[in-house]
C-alpha cells in the first residue's frame, strides 16, 4: 500500500518545508517536492494543511486498577481517543504491586494492552519495593523493552518511596543507563496536612489542593535533582504544575546539568485551585495530583515551555466516571486522582500555544512528538523523514473543535475543558501507514497497535 500525501507544509522540530510525503506500507519511502503520483494507491490532498508527526504522549494511565475499580479508559478507548486528538503513540505507567516482580507487572500490563491497541505503546516500570530482589530484576528491565523507572515521591503508606530506596534504584538506573521519573511532592508532610485537615472536619475538594501545597513540589523536586546528581543517573520530573518547581529545574540546567528534564501537562496550562472549589462536590473533577496551582502559575509554564525549561507536554490522562469519583464518597480522600486529557492534548496546546502566539509550530512538534522520541528511546518515530515510521498528521488549522463529553471518545462522562471552542485539528492520521481517522469517520483495528521495545 502505497499512499501520497501531497500540497502539505511539512514541519519537523527543526525545520518546515513545503512538499510531499510518499508512504510506503509501515514507512516514509519519500519526502521531497513534486513526487510522481504513478503507482501510488490512493493520495491524501493537504493543499492548506500541515504535515506533522504523530504525537507521542509520555504519561497515561489507561485500564489503571485502584482497588476493585480500573481508569475508564481501556486500552482501545483510550487509544481510539488519542488517535482522534492526533497521538499516534503513548507510554503508559505499568505500575509494580508490593511483592510483585517487575517481570509479573509487565506482563499484567500486556495482557490488557496486546488485544485491544491500536496506537503504538510502551511502558515505563512503576517501581514501589526496594528490595534486593527488585534492584536486581532492574538489570533485566532493557530486555523487557523497558528502559525508564518511575518512583513516588507521594502517596505514603501505598505507592510512596522513601529516599534510601529512591536513592539505592536512581543508582541502579545510573549502572544500567535507564532513565529515572519522580512524581515529586513531599509525601511525608502531605500525609501530616491531610491528617490535620480530616481531624479539624474539612471534606471538600479544595482541601485536596489546600493538603498538597506547591511548596512541597518544589521541595521535592530539588531533592530528586540533587539526589540524582549524586546518584549520577538521567531525571525526568513528570507533571511539573507551578514556578517554584520550575525555578529548582532551570537553576540546575542553568548550573551545567544536562541530565535532567521536565515536563508539564496539558490541564495544568488551564486551572486554578479555584476549580477544585465549584459546589456539590463539582470541584471533584478537578482533583488530580499535584493539584491545579495559582493564576500565576499557567503563564510560567508557558514561559517553560517556550524557554525551553520543559522539554515535553504530556497529559496524566487517568479518567474515572463520576460514579467511581464520588463513589462512598466522605471526603477529599476517597476520590480518585486524574483528568481526562488524551484526546485534547495535541489541540488544545495547537490553539492555546501555537494559535494564541505563545509558541511556533516547530516548538510543537518537539513538545508533542521530537522530543518524547529523543528522551524515551523510540527513534524511529517523531519525524517526518525517510526511513521512519509513517505516523503521520494531516493537519487542518483551520478546522473548529468544540468540546463536549457528548461528542468526545474518552470514555468517561464529563469533560473539564466543556465548551471550550479550539481552531486546528487532524483531518487525517495515520499510524505507520494505516488511516486511522479520517475526518470524522474511525477506520482503526483493535489489536492492530504495536509493543515498542525501547533502548
Ligand atoms: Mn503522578
Ligand atoms: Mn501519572
Amino acid at each position: 500500500m502505497k499512499t501520497l500525501i501531497t500540497n502539505g507544509a511539512i514541519i519537523n522540530a527543526d525545520e518546515t518545508l513545503a512538499g510531499d510525503v510518499l508512504i510506503d506500507g509501515e514507512k516514509i519511502a519519500a519526502v521531497g517536492a513534486a513526487i510522481p503520483k504513478s503507482g501510488v494507491d490512493r493520495v491524501i490532498d493537504a493543499a492548506g494543511k500541515l504535515i506533522m508527526p504523530g504525537g507521542i504522549d509520555v504519561h497515561t494511565h489507561l485500564e489503571m486498577p485502584v482497588g476493585d475499580i480500573a481508569s475508564s479508559d481501556d486500552f482501545f478507548t483510550g487509544h481510539r481517543a488519542a488517535a482522534f486528538g492526533g497521538t499516534t503513540t503513548h507510554l503508559d505507567f505499568a505500575n509494580q504491586a508490593h511483592g510483585q516482580t517487575l517481570r509479573d507487572t509487565i506482563n499484567a500490563w500486556h495482557s490488557r494492552a496486546n488485544p485491544k491497541a491500536v496506537i503504538d505503546y510502551g511502558y515505563h516500570i512503576t517501581v514501589v519495593d526496594g528490595n534486593d530482589a527488585v534492584l536486581a530484576e532492574i538489570a533485566e528491565l532493557k530486555s523487557m523493552g523497558v528502559n525508564t523507572v518511575k518512583m513516588l515521591m507521594a502517596y505514603k503508606g501505598r505507592v510512596m518511596v522513601d529516599d534510601e530506596t529512591l536513592f539505592k534504584v536512581m543508582q541502579k538506573c545510573a549502572e544500567q543507563d535507564l532513565l529515572v521519573m519522580t512524581h515529586c511532592e513531599n509525601g511525608d508532610a502531605i500525609y501530616t496536612l491531610q491528617n490535620q485537615a480530616l481531624a479539624a472536619g474539612h471534606t471538600e475538594p479544595i482541601w485536596h489542593a489546600l493538603t498538597r501545597p506547591a511548596l512541597l513540589e518544589a521541595e521535592a523536586t530539588n531533592r530528586a535533582i540533587k539526589l540524582a546528581e549524586v546518584a549520577g543517573c538521567r531525571l525526568y520530573v513528570v507533571h511539573v504544575t507551578n514556578a517554584g518547581s520550575l525555578e529548582a529545574i532551570a537553576l540546575s540546567r542553568a548550573k551545567g546539568n544536562t541530565k535532567l528534564n521536565a515536563e508539564t501537562c496539558i490541564q495544568y496550562f488551564f486551572f486554578t485551585k479555584d476549580d477544585l472549589k465549584r459546589p456539590n462536590f463539582e470541584g471533584a473533577k478537578w482533583i488530580c495530583s499535584p493539584p491545579f496551582r495559582e493564576a500565576s502559575d499557567p503563564p510560567a509554564l508557558w514561559a517553560g515551555v517556550a524557554k525551553g525549561d520543559l522539554d515535553i507536554v504530556s497529559t496524566d490522562h487517568c479518567p474515572w466516571l463520576m460514579e467511581h469519583r464520588l463513589r462512598g464518597l466522605r471526603n477529599f480522600m476517597d476520590i480518585p486522582n486524574g483528568v481526562p486529557s488524551i484526546e485534547h492534548r495535541m489541540t488544545l496546546l495547537w490553539h492555546f500555544g501555537v494559535g494564541e502566539g505563545r509558541i511556533t509550530p516547530q516548538r510543537f512538534v518537539q513538545l508533542t512528538a521530537a522530543n518524547p522520541a529523543k528522551l524515551f528511546g523510540i527513534p524511529q518515530k517523531g519525524r517526518i523523514a525517510p526511513g521512519l515510521d509513517a505516523d503521520v498528521l494531516v493537519w487542518d488549522p483551520n478546522a473548529e473543535n468544540v468540546i463536549s463529553a457528548k461528542t468526545h471518545k474518552m470514555r468517561v462522562d464529563y469533560d473539564c475543558w466543556e465548551g471550550t471552542v479550539t481552531r486546528g485539528k487532524p483531518a487525517q492520521v495515520l499510524r505507520r501507514g494505516e488511516l486511522l481517522v479520517d475526518g470524522d469517520a474511525w477506520l482503526g483495528v483493535a489489536g492492530s497497535g504495536q509493543y515498542l521495545r525501547r533502548a
